[in-house]
């Protein structure tokens, strides 16, 4: 399997709307996660930002924020963002955009529901999106996609490269995205803890988007 760490599968000159890293006059990072909230993996999520003062940006499922609203709400409590994945984790280049719009808007739906307001940030699953898709979405959303791609859900990678990847890639106003889910739960223990201690060393500072 071709891995691009750095490229997401959509191209930034071709997509120059969308958010690829942030303009930062200092060391700052935006860790991202996406898919959940899932009992045991967001809150471990929750547990690591805490104890490094980090604020970050959870691109959530909405079918996951219906089945654990409470997660969702401590995630907002903790001072985080919360942001929209599609209500089914849909793939856009199998959807017609009206369709694939009417996912994120109840995606929203369910995000307003559990207390989340102002911004609305939005991820296409898997990186996917055409120009027609970014159309219909950008007159509601922000989308946006990211600078490093952990690979935490390659159950195939081990941790440590995960780890090394990921510390590789990440420079001032990166969006580095990782996953609170399942599939990711064995990199992501190894990779966020010691991610957040080595730029935390290094002066860095973790705010949402
Ligand atoms: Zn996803």
């Amino acid at each position: 399997m071709l891995r691009f760490h750095k490229t997401p599968p959509v191209l930034p000159w071709l997509f120059p709307k969308v958010w690829w890293r942030r303009p930062v006059p200092d060391k700052t990072i935006f860790l991202t996660f996406d898919d959940g909230p899932i009992p045991g993996v967001t809150p471990f999520v929750l547990e690591q930002l805490a104890a490094y003062g980090a604020k970050a940006t959870f691109f959530c499922v909405g079918e996951n924020l219906e089945r654990h609203p409470a997660i969702a709400r401590q995630i907002l409590a903790q001072g985080h963002l919360l942001a929209n994945h599609t209500h089914q984790h849909v793939k856009a280049w199998k959807m017609a955009p009206e369709q694939y719009l009417a996912q994120a808007d109840r995606c929203q739906a369910a995000l307003e529901r559990v207390g989340a307001t102002g911004k609305k940030l939005f991820r296409p699953p898997h990186g996917q999106l055409t120009r027609s898709h970014l159309r219909i979405l950008s007159a509601k959303y922000q989308v946006v996609m990211w600078s490093s791609l952990t690979y935490d859900f390659d159950a195939t990678l081990r941790p440590e490269a995960c780890l090394r990847k990921a510390l590789t890639v990440t420079k001032p106003g990166a969006i580095v995205v990782m996953h609170d889910s399942l599939k990711a739960e064995r990199n992501l223990r190894y990779v966020l803890p010691r991610l957040l201690r080595h730029f935390s060393a290094l002066g860095y500072a973790f705010k949402t988007l």
